[in-house]
């Protein structure tokens, strides 16, 4: 299983998920009641992390990071080959960063001005909404029959693909956040490849030109020079594949996280 969220290795369970307002849930005494099956979980971000390194990206570099961009945001860092846990699991939270100290947008954690309030598929078409509730004229109006509160990420990706300006300023001002965010992972970590994933990565294009621009502006560029900054390889099915990576993981015993070897 891939969960959003805070994942406690040492006690096997789910911390706090912003996404799902979850607090210490044993996911695994939740599910084992109702299926008789062995139930492997990590957080998703980290899972896709995995299935880039056994099916994807990791066939040409042992040094990048995941990053996904859908309802929240979240990073899964492998380095030399293995995924980071650090001592307990929670580490990667990269959508809880503070980009915007006096934003008065507050996110799901409860900080106010996290990445993730700024640049997650949520936060675009709450953006969106926003505006288009002030009255902003925008082909939006159509693609939503006039409702604000149906606006998804994706109808603005396509309104801004076709030339609204309402629209492309919302996405251009999220891929931007993202791409300041990136550059500090970049400063930081200095991975070979960043790999962008999740439902907003596939606005393509427009997504991917934003953030290589800021993170070239924004970034050392004797660290970022080289650092290729590329969609996940297998899309919105990327969760997926690390997931049957985590299964072949655990049970073949392939030791790919032996990093984490003593914390479960
Ligand atoms: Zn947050």
């Amino acid at each position: 299983m891939a969960v959003a969220g805070l994942i406690n290795r040492k006690r096997n369970l789910v911390e706090f998920s912003p996404d799902f307002h979850w607090h210490e849930v044993d996911v695994i005494a939740e599910l084992s009641s109702k299926h008789n099956v062995p139930i492997i979980f990590d957080n998703v971000t980290r899972v896709m992390a995995l299935g880039e390194m056994v099916y994807g990206i990791g066939k040409d570099t042992r040094n990048f990071i995941c990053v996904n961009v859908g309802h929240g945001i979240g990073a899964g860092i492998v380095m030399k080959g293995k995924p980071l846990f650090g001592p307990t699991g929670m580490l990667g939270e990269f959508g809880h960063l503070t980009l915007d100290k006096d934003s008065e947008v507050q996110c799901d954690c409860g900080n106010f001005g996290c990445l993730e309030a700024l640049a997650s598929g949520q936060a675009i078409a709450q953006t969106a909404r926003v505006a288009m509730e002030n009255g902003t004229s925008s082909i939006l109006k159509d693609l939503s029959g006039g409702d604000p509160s149906v606006i998804t990420a994706k109808m603005v990706v396509d309104a801004a693909k076709e030339g609204d300006t309402l629209a492309w300023s919302v996405f251009d001002r999220a891929a931007e956040y993202l791409g300041i965010g990136i550059a500090g992972l970049i400063n930081l970590l200095g991975p070979e490849t960043i790999v962008i994933g999740g439902g907003v990565a596939q606005a393509g294009d427009i997504l991917f030109e934003k953030v290589r621009k800021t993170v070239n502006a924004r970034s050392l560029k004797k660290i970022s020079k080289d650092v290729q900054i590329v969609p996940a390889r297998f899309g919105t099915k990327a969760a997926v594949m690390g997931a049957v990576a985590l299964v072949l993981d655990q049970v073949l015993n392939l030791n790919l996280a032996a990093e984490n070897n003593n914390c479960v």
